[in-house]
Order: structure tokens, then C-alpha cells, then sequence
């Protein structure tokens, strides 16, 4: 049997973080190695320190609970590579640290995502951008940085991928009802939310605007050449506990039909689902029947909160057609997203035990 590699997590007691060690707890091939938070938290051991704060439904794995915290440093965490659901606002230097100390990070957040030698990497979608590691040795670093998505953009290029191969696409309006846990803990105040929808997530429009371009875009001479098509995105925050629901409509390049573009849906697969790894739901997407789906508490769990739902595909007045989109936030687009990126990265060989 294949020795476990040694992960770590940064951001080990936050939202993402939790659900780092929820999802990686039975993982075939990685064991949590290290714990890393701010150092309110370090010192304390990981059951301690999210006494107060843990929202998962499964209790703290024991195993886990036990675990000292310590604070984000390269040379007091013992892993083969991290995962990394820091707080933006600190995410920039210790990625950074680690990845200069010879660590792989696969991170959740928006710092690197779109400098041009980091992939911002859907497995489904662009597994080849992961070409572009080895061009960050320029940095002088010795390990790699790799990103996946905002959580809006998850769902979206994912549902775009077909449509874009078959038929092209010249314009995407999306409008999103995120969940509240996209917004971390505490997050969005209960007197604020309750009985409300927020019509602003601060900064949420633009990478919901860009970051799809990126990673729909074709690796060429080690640059991604962004797609070239305009979206425009509204981003709203809904009373919802998990799963962000989307509302897109959109233009082909070619002439088509609603027919054509839900087969494309349908018989969506890709690598993950073809190398099997561990995480990769056996369908990415699933159109769902009837005008009621998708549903965030009825549909976020598909295949393990890994598979993006879809439904509701018709004609639309403006742009030519439209459709409902579902993804789980904190897994499909938060650390599921970064455990799948990760399973690939092992798979073609960029992480490896050190
Ligand atoms: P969160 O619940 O606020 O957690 C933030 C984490 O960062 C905590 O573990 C916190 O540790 C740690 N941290 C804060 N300051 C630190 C410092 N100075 N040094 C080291 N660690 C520090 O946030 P979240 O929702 O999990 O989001 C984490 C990241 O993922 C963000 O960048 C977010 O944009 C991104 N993201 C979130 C979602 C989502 O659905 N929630 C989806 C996609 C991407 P302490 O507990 O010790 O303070």
C-alpha cells in the first residue's frame, strides 16, 4: 500500500480550513500532517481552539482534536505540501514563505490566482494549465504555488466548459444567491441577513468576471491566452447556510438549440473522472428535471457536494438562452476544489514526497 503524503493546513480553524479536515479524513492517499492558524490559535490544540467555532455536521475526527496548532512557519510544519484557507489579508506572505521553502501550497485564496505564472486550476477544465508550475522557479522559489476559483466561479466554468467547446459563447450575464457560509465565521451578521438578501459581496463581482477567463483560456507558449468573451456578474448574499445558486444567461458563437446545449451538459466528463481520483464525483455536472431544481438543500450534496447541478435551460429574450446552476461553496468551491487540484498535482507528478 502507498505511504500517505504528509499535508498540512494553513487556515486549519476557519470555515475552509474545517472543511479541510472534515473531507481529508478517510483520504486514500493524504494524512493531516500539521495544523497552522494565527497565533491566537497556535499553542492550543486544534479541538481548543475550534471549541467555540466548529460548524461541521461529523464531530472533530480525535485524531485531529488532539493536534497542537502552530503558527504558519515552513520550518515547524512537518508536510509533504499544504492546503491553504488563510484570510486573504494574510494569505500573500506565508503562501509565499512556503512555496520559496520547497512546498507545494494548493491554495483557496484570491492573491495569486491571476498572476500569470500561478494556474488557477478546475481539473475538469484547464488540468493542462498546470504547465505553468514549473515556470514559477523564476521567483526563485523551490516549491509552487496552485489556486483553485472563487466559489461562484467554480460552478459557472464548469456548466460554460461544454457549452464553450461545442458551440462557442460571446456573452454571460450571471446573477448569484451565495451562502452565507461563503463569508467565513463569524461573517455576515444574523441581523443583516435573517429575512434579507445583501445585493453587494465586497470584491466578489470582478474575480466572478475574470477569473472564468482564466481558467477557460488556452495555454499557449507558457501564457494563458484569456477566452474572449465578457461577463457580466451581480453577486447577492441570501439567507442560505451552504450552496450558491446561479442564475446565467448567455449567447453562443454558433447557432444552436436548447436540445443540443443540454446534451453537451449531459455527457460532460473529464480527466479527473477518466485518472479516477479520489475526490472527482463520478459525474461533474447533472442537469436535473422539472423547474424547482436545482435547490441548495435538496441538490448541494450531489456526489458529495463535488457534483454542480444544473436545470431550468431555455430560451432567453436577450441573450439567447438561460439556466440554474448550483455548486456547494465550502466543497466544490472552496476545499473540495483544492483537495481535487491536489489529487491531480499528485497524479502528474508535481507534488511527490519530500
Ligand atoms: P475564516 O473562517 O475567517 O478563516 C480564516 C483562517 O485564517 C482561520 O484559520 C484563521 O485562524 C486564519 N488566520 C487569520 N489571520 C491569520 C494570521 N495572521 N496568521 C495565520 N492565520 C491566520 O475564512 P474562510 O471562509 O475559511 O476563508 C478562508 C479563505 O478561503 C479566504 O481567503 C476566502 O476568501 C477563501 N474562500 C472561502 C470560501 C468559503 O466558502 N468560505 C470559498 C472559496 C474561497 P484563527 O482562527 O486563528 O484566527
Amino acid at each position: 500500500m502507498m505511504k500517505k503524503l504528509k499535508a498540512g493546513i494553513l487556515g486549519a480553524t476557519g470555515t475552509v480550513g474545517q472543511k479541510f479536515v472534515t473531507l481529508l479524513r478517510e483520504h486514500p492517499w493524504f494524512e493531516v500532517s500539521a495544523l497552522g492558524a494565527s497565533e491566537i490559535s497556535a499553542g492550543q490544540t486544534y479541538g481548543q481552539s475550534v471549541a467555540s467555532k466548529w460548524k461541521q455536521s461529523a464531530p472533530v475526527p480525535p485524531k485531529i482534536a488532539a493536534m497542537r496548532v502552530r503558527e504558519c512557519r515552513p520550518e515547524i510544519m512537518d508536510c509533504d505540501f499544504v492546503f491553504s484557507g488563510l484570510d486573504a489579508a494574510v494569505a500573500g506572505d506565508i503562501e509565499k514563505n512556503f512555496a520559496a521553502a520547497g512546498m507545494p501550497v494548493i491554495s483557496n485564496t484570491k492573491n495569486y490566482r491571476m498572476e500569470p505564472d500561478i494556474p488557477l486550476l478546475v481539473p475538469e477544465v484547464n488540468p493542462g494549465h498546470a504547465a505553468l508550475i514549473p515556470l514559477q522557479k523564476k521567483r526563485g522559489w523551490k516549491g509552487f504555488i496552485a489556486t483553485n476559483p472563487n466559489c461562484v466561479a467554480v460552478p459557472l466554468v464548469m456548466a460554460l466548459k461544454p457549452v464553450l467547446d461545442e458551440f462557442g459563447l460571446s456573452k454571460v450575464m450571471v446573477f448569484s444567491m451565495q451562502a452565507i457560509s461563503g463569508a467565513g465565521y463569524p461573517g455576515v451578521p444574523s441581523l443583516d441577513i435573517l429575512d434579507n438578501i445583501i445585493p453587494h459581496i465586497g470584491g466578489e463581482e470582478p474575480k466572478v468576471e475574470t477569473e472564468p477567463l482564466k481558467i477557460l483560456g488556452s495555454l499557449e507558449r507558457g501564457k494563458v491566452r484569456c477566452a474572449d468573451f465578457a461577463i457580466s456578474a451581480q453577486c447577492n448574499r441570501v439567507a442560505v447556510s451552504d450552496g450558491h445558486s446561479l442564475n446565467v444567461s448567455f449567447s453562443t458563437r454558433k447557432k444552436t438549440s436548447v436540445a443540443k446545449i443540454r446534451k453537451a451538459l449531459e455527457n460532460f466528463t473529464a480527466l479527473p473522472q477518466k485518472l479516477h481520483l479520489p475526490s472527482a464525483p463520478q459525474r461533474p455536472l447533472v442537469y436535473l428535471d422539472g423547474d424547482f431544481r436545482p435547490q441548495p438543500r435538496l441538490d448541494r450534496g450531489a456526489g458529495g457536494g463535488m457534483t454542480v447541478s444544473a436545470g431550468r435551460l431555455r430560451e432567453c429574450p436577450v441573450l439567447g438562452f438561460k439556466m440554474a446552476l448550483l455548486g456547494h461553496n465550502t466543497i466544490r468551491g472552496a476545499a473540495g476544489a483544492a483537495i481535487l487540484n491536489a489529487e491531480l498535482l499528485f497524479k502528474l507528478g508535481y507534488i511527490k514526497q519530500r
